[in-house]
């Protein structure tokens, strides 16, 4: 049996490293599941590979609005039971920026005319 002092010390290092593990993968997790859109045809297929969608978006809610409607599945079937059809919804909007908006820009929803106003998170809720 190890000494209480050291197993101490052992099991906050145990627990730093768990700590630590859980962080990485989340992060992995999440970078390799964001994709970055400009293209609203690529929106739906996105969402329904689980992905977390990074768009220029207007921030207007009535957009939000269209974007969550025409972003649920369509089609009434479920590829796999209990899989969720909802439509995406607006998760944040990164301080961290992948790009600039540019002048030529535009809003994901094809609908929209008004400029974006930043690169915006959407994903379906679970
Ligand atoms: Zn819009």
């Amino acid at each position: 049996m190890l000494p209480r002092a050291v197993a101490v010390h052992k099991l906050k290092e145990l627990l730093e490293d768990i700590q630590n593990s859980l962080l990485k993968r989340a992060v992995e997790d999440l970078e390799s599941h964001t994709v970055l859109l400009t293209d609203w045809s690529q929106f739906t297929p996105n969402l329904d590979k689980k992905n977390i969608i990074l768009a220029p978006f207007c921030g207007d809610s009535t957009c939000e609005d269209k974007i969550k409607a025409d972003s649920a599945r369509d089609d009434g079937e479920a590829v796999e039971p209990g899989a969720p059809s909802m439509g995406a919804k607006t998760l944040c909007i990164p301080l961290e920026q992948p790009a600039q908006i540019k002048p030529t820009d535009k809003c994901i929803h094809p609908d929209c005319a008004r400029k974006p106003s930043f690169y915006t998170l959407f994903g379906r809720s679970y």
